[in-house]
C-alpha cells in the first residue's frame, strides 16, 4: 500500500516535508523548513536555543513530531539523567523528548524507519530541515545541489539549524582546567559526516524506483522525480519549477516526457498560482539594458546570492550597457564551485573579460590584509580557518573607492544587508538601484523594503520617487502554466503543496485535487 503525509508545505510558501510509505519502505521528498511557521514564532533577536535541540522548534510546530528520524542528541542529550541530581533539578522533561530517535526505533525494530530523502534542489526551504535528521540516514540529490549546499555551509553561520553536511554530536562534557569552574558541566561535541549519495537517473531506494527530471528554477540543479512504488502506484512530485529561465527547456522536456501519464498522484508547487502572467527572464534582461543604458551615475542591483541566471542575466547586461559587472564574494563563491558543470554554461571568472568581485573593508577598515583572516571568502575562495588566505579578490577585486572615481562604468550586485557600503560609494545623483529579487513576501521582509527605500531617499538613488526598480522573473510557473502542466500529466489526484492558494488549483472532471491536512495520512 503507498500512502503520502504531509508534515510542511502546506498552504504555505515552502517547508516541504512529504512522506511516502510504500510497505516498509519510507522516503521523505524534501525536508525544508517554513521560514512562514518559523518566522511566526521567532525574529533576528529571539531564536530557538542551540542547546535545546528540537525541543523548542518541535513544541512550536515548526518542526513536526516523528518517531525514528532525529538525531539522538536533538531530543535528549546522552547520560543526562546522571547530572539530575547534581545540579539540583528533578524535573527531566526539561532535557527528554517522548519522541524517539532514529538510532532508538533502529534499535528497536532492528531496521531504519526511514531509509532516505529525496532532495528536489538547494533552496533552504526544501533541505534546511535535514540538519535535524539523524546522519545515517541518505540524502539523495543532484551534484549540483551537493555543491549549493556545500557553498551555503561555507558561507553560512554555523549552528545545529545548519549542519548540512555532518552533524555535531553533542555530548554532555566537563569543563577543562583552564576554565573558570573546571570539572563542571557543558556541552561538547564531536563531528560526524552526514551521508549524501549522488542521484542516478534511476534511482532504486528500498521498495521504490524514483526517475529524477532536472527542471528549470531559480537554482541551478533543481529536479522534479517520477516515483513508482512496489504495488504498481506512479507518484509525480515537481518540487519547484519554471517555463520561463534559461533552461525552461528541461522543464519543457519534462512535461513532454510525462504527457498522458495518468499517475494515481501529482504532487505540484503552486507558489504562483493566482499570477495570471508567465513571468520572462529575457525581458528582466530587457527592462535593465533600457534603464541602465539612461543611467548616468551608478547602476546597482539586488539578488540572490545563489541565483545563477540572474547572474548570467545580469553578466549580459553589463556587456550590453558597456559597465563592469561587480558582484558579491559570496556569488563569485558559488560560480566558483559551479564552474564546469555541465549545462550550466558557467566559466571561471578569470575568464569573464567584465565581471569583477567587490572587496568591502572590514574589521579595522584598512584594506588590510589582516581585516579579512575572520571572512576570508571576501578576500578570495578560502574558507577554513586553518586554511591561509587565498587573496585573489583582495589583490584583483575592485574597491569602494575605484567604484566613486568612475561610477559610470560599473553595475554593481549589491544586496540591501550590504548597504553599509553605499556610505563608501556615495553615488552620485542619477544613480539607479533595482531590486531583481522577489518581492517581499512577509512581515519582516516589508520592514526591510520600508528600510531599503529610507537608504535610497538618503543617497538620492532613483530619484526623484527613491522607489526601487523592481525587475524580476520569478523561480516559479504562472497560474495557467501550472494548469497546463496538470493537463499534460493528467493524474488521478492532485495535491498542491508550497503555495498559500490550494483553492485555486480547479481543475477540470476526472482529476481530483484533495486540499492536504497537516500530518494527514493519504492513501494512494
Ligand atoms: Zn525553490
Amino acid at each position: 500500500m503507498t500512502s503520502l503525509t504531509f508534515h510542511g508545505g502546506v498552504g504555505v510558501i515552502g517547508g516541504n516535508k512529504i512522506l511516502l510509505e510504500d510497505g516498509g519502505t519510507r522516503i521523505f521528498l524534501d525536508f525544508g523548513m517554513s521560514f512562514d511557521l518559523k518566522g511566526s514564532f521567532y525574529e533576528e533577536f529571539l531564536q530557538p536555543r542551540t542547546n535545546s535541540g528540537l525541543r523548542d522548534l518541535m513544541e512550536l510546530g515548526i518542526v513536526p513530531k516523528i518517531d525514528g528520524i532525529y538525531r539522538a542528541d536533538l531530543l535528549k542529550i546522552e547520560g543526562i539523567e546522571s547530572v539530575f541530581e547534581e545540579i539540583g533539578c528533578d524535573d527531566p522533561s526539561l532535557w527528554t523528548s517522548d519522541i524517539r530517535s532514529y538510532d532508538e526505533v533502529m534499535e528497536k525494530e532492528g531496521k531504519p524507519f526511514i531509509h532516505g530523502v529525496l532532495l528536489s534542489h538547494g533552496h533552504f526551504d526544501h533541505f534546511q530541515g535535514i540538519s535535524f535528521l539523524d546522519e545515517k540516514i541518505p540524502i539523495y540529490c543532484s551534484t549540483i545541489t551537493k555543491a549549493i549546499i556545500e557553498a551555503a555551509v561555507d558561507l553560512g553561520k554555523g549552528g545545529f539549524e545548519n549542519e548540512f553536511l555532518s552533524a555535531k554530536k553533542r555530548t554532555l562534557a566537563t569543563l577543562g582546567g583552564r576554565s573558570y569552574f573546571p570539572g563542571e558541566y557543558t556541552i561538547g561535541s564531536e563531528s560526524r559526516d552526514r551521508e549524501f549519495r549522488m542521484l542516478e537517473e534511476h534511482q532504486k531506494i528500498g521498495n521504490v524506483e524514483a526517475r529524477s527530471f532536472p527542471v528549470d528554477h531559480s537554482v541551478p540543479g533543481a529536479m522534479a522525480f517520477l516515483i513508482k512504488t512496489s504495488d504498481g502506484k506512479t507518484i509525480v512530485y515537481t518540487g519547484d519549477l519554471r517555463f520561463h529561465g534559461v533552461r525552461s527547456d528541461l522543464t519543457e522536456d519534462f512535461s513532454a516526457s510525462l504527457r498522458g501519464l495518468r499517475p494515481d498522484a501529482l504532487i505540484i508547487e503552486g507558489t504562483r498560482i493566482d499570477e495570471d502572467t508567465p513571468d520572462s527572464e529575457s525581458a528582466v534582461k530587457d527592462e535593465c539594458i533600457d534603464l541602465i543604458a539612461r543611467t548616468k551615475g551608478l547602476a546597482m542591483v539586488g539578488f540572490a546570492w545563489k541565483d545563477i541566471t540572474r547572474y548570467q542575466t545580469m553578466r549580459a547586461v553589463a556587456a550590453e550597457t558597456g559597465r563592469i559587472l561587480v558582484i558579491s564574494p559570496k556569488l563569485a563563491y558559488v560560480i566558483n564551485r559551479l564552474k564546469g558543470f555541465e549545462g550550466l554554461k558557467i566559466q571561471a571568472l578569470a575568464l569573464e573579460e567584465n565581471v569583477r568581485v567587490y572587496l568591502k573593508r572590514k574589521e579595522r577598515m584598512l584594506y588590510s590584509k589582516g581585516d579579512y583572516v575572520k571572512s576570508k571568502y571576501d578576500a578570495g575562495y578560502s574558507v577554513d580557518w586553518k586554511e591561509k588566505i587565498d587573496l585573489e579578490h583582495f589583490n584583483e577585486g575592485i574597491r569602494a573607492y575605484q567604484i566613486k572615481r568612475d561610477p559610470s562604468s560599473y553595475l554593481l550586485h549589491l544586496d540591501f544587508y550590504d548597504f553599509n557600503e553605499l556610505i563608501d560609494l556615495n553615488p552620485p545623483q542619477g544613480s539607479t538601484y533595482i531590486s531583481a529579487s522577489s518581492e517581499p513576501f512577509n512581515l519582516e521582509m516589508e520592514l526591510d523594503e520600508e528600510r531599503l527605500k529610507r537608504w535610497l531617499r538618503h543617497f538620492g538613488i532613483n530619484a526623484p520617487l527613491h522607489e526601487p526598480y523592481y525587475i524580476h522573473a520569478s523561480g516559479h510557473a504562472s497560474g495557467p502554466e501550472i494548469r497546463k502542466l496538470i493537463e499534460d500529466i493528467n493524474p488521478k489526484l492532485v495535491f498542491p503543496v508550497h503555495t498559500k492558494h490550494p483553492e485555486l488549483f480547479v481543475l477540470p472532471q476526472g482529476t481530483r485535487v484533495v486540499m492536504p491536512e497537516v500530518g494527514k495520512k493519504y492513501t494512494v
